[in-house]
């Protein structure tokens, strides 16, 4: 097969910074710009017009001088609100990068709008004016922009071949989402305006939706919703409305006023989008009959849906059950919920950035507590890290023993801990015990309203509230972990479960190792470990591997995987013998554990071939470690000669999204990281830029699956 290298060109590089990162990238020297990518259009007309070139002067115009001086990235935002960041760049002669041109505060925004729309840059067209705006959940997007390309801004400029990656890739991708739907918003402004001037009552009503516009952007995605049912019941006299949520292939309820109040109701969707929007395309709005529950024709109800749509798929929708006589009405009903979509969307992306940057910084803490899991008080240190995670005063870890088959407490923390000596099997009993046989977590925000038995008095707790969470590898149960009178007083709720989610693939993993190695019998090892050098062995690892896969998939978490081999193994045998041989698979063995991070699990793939699972881990993390992990064994002094590794690495993502499309994909990486010289790592996707033609579909494997 042959592998051709394609060199990203240095224009193709600055564009593709500035193109992930959703970013605009300008440098300068002293005197002018001398390379522009994904400039924002607000700059390219502002910095054009006469009237405001002055004061893009001021900050822009002052850029080169700002950075050079500092000697240090400075951030600053300028007169027309946007987020910036001039970055000195590390060259030969001395250049300044100006990353961002984005608005990372809502009210900046909500400004640049207004002055757009009727205030002092009403001048320009707005469609070229919003031909390229630029909205960034926040301003770290500007500084991780800042280090790639102040990392390769040499190579970019000495037109040197550049193979560097952009972390977080998630956070862009959304971020470039934010800008496309915001472009629409905006599109649909210009509608409006360009409908207000047809008529009087008509521009009323516009200036009414511009202004609950604006004040959308200052909320929570739930709050706006809110603010629309009222508004919306206000403008058009409607009394009895809900907003609806999609979840999977049905409408729930998550707002509801008048009769719709306190009526929990769901409406099953077709499967295909699209015939619901042909429903819609002639309907405007769709009129559904509830049914009652034993079957009965009673009273008919219709209700009119309106579907909250963006990209061509409904997310929410709104349902008016007031009688909407006139067409009329239904028509101005429907208009406001298609503007109104694409504003929705950026709260709701805007939610979603937040939310991962805060599920990844828990994440790192969690591992960073966790970095020596063979300590002798492994089950205290375990139990005091995810408590603190969690905010929990009180907790306690459950383990299942295959033996006694029941729950043993293996630590507590709290006032529970003082009775654990004769009473642990009472902790476990409760609630404990019914999330373990039912493999699914429980969050109750309070006790009382659940119908469960209250907690004996003394056991003296200070909240109603709790989360007992179960773990598993695969299909089998290992653990439960209790967690309740949360620091601050307040309930458990929903972004404490996804927290949990997002940590118990680790937990699982520590628990089941730590309890197999405390096992007197070995027989328990023997079914998930391998004989010669204790690592993980192939069986156990798929499974592991399958069900990292669906959580990357479902959460969106980044997953890597690896695959190594010894090189030229053959003939270290065969020149001294099989033990000899033997050793060596042990000594490497020994040097995964050294290098590894505690929820990295590490298995004898088979013969001379071992993998890693990394999970959250991306793919240029993956990279990092290989190296270190191939660096450490060739630095190993071994019997007779030396040793070293090839690595192949393979990390989820839309195409790889399977356990045999991973391995498959490592795999080739590694036969490509052996037929360049072997004792190298080598990435697959780095592979598909290198050529086009290497697909794990259609490239030749080299291990046996
Ligand atoms: P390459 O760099 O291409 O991987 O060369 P290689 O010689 O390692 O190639 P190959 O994968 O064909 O050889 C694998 C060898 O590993 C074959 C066998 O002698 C050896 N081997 C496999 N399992 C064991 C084992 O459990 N113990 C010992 N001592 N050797 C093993
Ligand atoms: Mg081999
Ligand atoms: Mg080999």
């Amino acid at each position: 097969m042959k592998i051709e290298q394609v060199n990203e060109t240095p224009e193709n590089r600055l564009e593709n910074i500035a193109d992930e990162s959703g970013l605009a990238v300008i440098i300068v020297d002293e005197k002018a710009a001398i390379a522009k990518a994904n400039n924002n259009s607000v700059c390219e007309i502002l910095y054009s017009s006469e009237e405001f070139a002055p004061q893009c002067e001021r900050f822009c115009g002052r850029a080169f001088e700002m950075a050079t001086a500092a000697g240090k990235p400075v951030p600053y935002e300028c007169h027309a609100g946007l987020d910036c960041l001039a970055v000195p760049l590390k060259t030969e002669k001395p250049l300044v990068a100006i990353v961002g041109r984005t608005f990372t505060k809502a009210e900046n925004y909500r400004q640049a709008t207004e002055r757009a729309v009727a205030g002092d840059w009403r001048q320009f067209p707005p469609t070229r004016f919003f031909e390229n705006v630029l909205i960034s959940g926040s301003s770290k997007a500007l500084e991780k922009t800042a280090k790639s390309l102040e990392n390769s801004a040499v190579e970019i400029l000495e037109r040197e071949k550049e193979n560097g990656e952009i972390a977080a890739k998630n956070d862009e991708q959304l971020t470039k989402r934010i800008a496309e739907f915001h472009r629409q918003t905006a599109q649909g402004a210009a509608e409006i305006a360009t409908a207000a001037k047809k008529s009087s009552e008509d521009a009323e009503e516009i200036a009414a939706w511009r202004s609950l516009f604006g004040a959308l952007f200052d909320l929570t995605y739930r709050e706006a919703c809110f603010s629309i049912i009222k508004f919306l019941s206000q403008c058009y006299s409607l009394s009895s409305t809900a907003w609806l949520e999609r979840r999977e292939n049905r409408f729930e309820s998550i707002l509801a006023t008048g009769t719709l109040e306190g009526q929990q109701f769901k409406i099953n969707l077709p499967a295909n989008d699209k015939l619901l929007f042909d429903a819609l395309e002639k309907e405007l709005a769709l009129d559904l009959r509830e049914r009652s529950k034993n079957g009965e024709k009673t009273h008919p109800q219709t209700i009119s849906l309106f579907p909250v749509s963006i990209g061509g798929e409904i997310q929410s929708a709104l349902v008016v059950a007031d009688d909407l006589k006139k067409a009329e009405l239904k028509r101005r009903i429907a208009r406001f919920c298609k503007t109104v979509a694409a504003q929705l969307e950026i709260l709701r992306l805007r939610e979603e950035v937040k939310r991962r940057n805060w599920l990844a910084e828990a994440i790192e803490k969690f591992n960073v507590g966790l970095q020596n899991p063979d300590t002798e008080d492994f089950w205290a240190n375990l139990m005091r890290v995810s408590a603190e995670l969690m905010h929990a005063e009180r907790s306690s870890l459950l383990v299942f023993d295959e033996k006694s088959h029941s729950l043993t407490v293996k630590a507590a923390i709290g006032a529970t801990a003082e009775r654990i000596a004769g009473k642990s099997e009472k902790i476990g009993e409760r609630v404990a015990q019914i999330v373990f046989q039912n493999g699914k977590p429980v969050v109750v925000g309070d006790v009382g309203k659940i119908g469960l038995p209250a907690a004996p008095p003394d056991w003296k707790y200070k909240s109603n509230s709790f989360i007992s969470y179960p773990f598993s590898i695969g299909s089998r149960r290992v653990g439960v972990l209790n967690v309740t009178d949360k620091a601050d007083g307040a309930a458990y709720g929903e972004a404490d479960l996804e927290l949990l989610n997002a940590i118990a693939p680790q937990v699982a993993v520590l628990i089941d190792r730590a309890d197999l190695k405390s096992k007197a019998g070995k027989l328990e090892q023997l079914s998930v470990t391998d004989g010669l050098t204790g690592l993980l062995n192939r069986r156990y690892l798929e499974e592991r591997l399958a069900e990292e896969i669906k959580r990357s998939n479902r959460y969106g978490y980044p997953m890597s995987f690896m695959m190594i081999d010894v090189d030229h193994f053959k003939s270290y045998n065969d020149n001294f013998g099989h033990p000899d041989g033997d050793k060596v698979l042990i000594m490497v063995a020994n040097c995964f554990r050294e290098t590894l991070r505690s929820a990295d699990i590490a298995a004898r793939y088979g013969g001379e071939e071992f993998s890693i699972l990394l999970p959250q881990t991306t793919s240029s993390e993956a990279e990092t470690i290989a190296e270190r992990v191939r660096e450490h064994i060739a630095a190993t002094e071994f019997p007779n000669r030396a040793i070293t590794v090839s690595i192949g690495i393979a990390s989820c993502c839309l195409e790889l999204n399977s356990t045999r499309e991973l391995i498959v994909a490592a795999d080739n990486a590694l036969y490509v990281a052996k037929r360049k010289g072997r004792n190298r790592v080598q990435v697959f996707e780095n592979l598909q830029t290198e050529s086009e033609n290497l697909t794990p579909k259609n490239a030749g494997t080299q291990s046996k699956i």
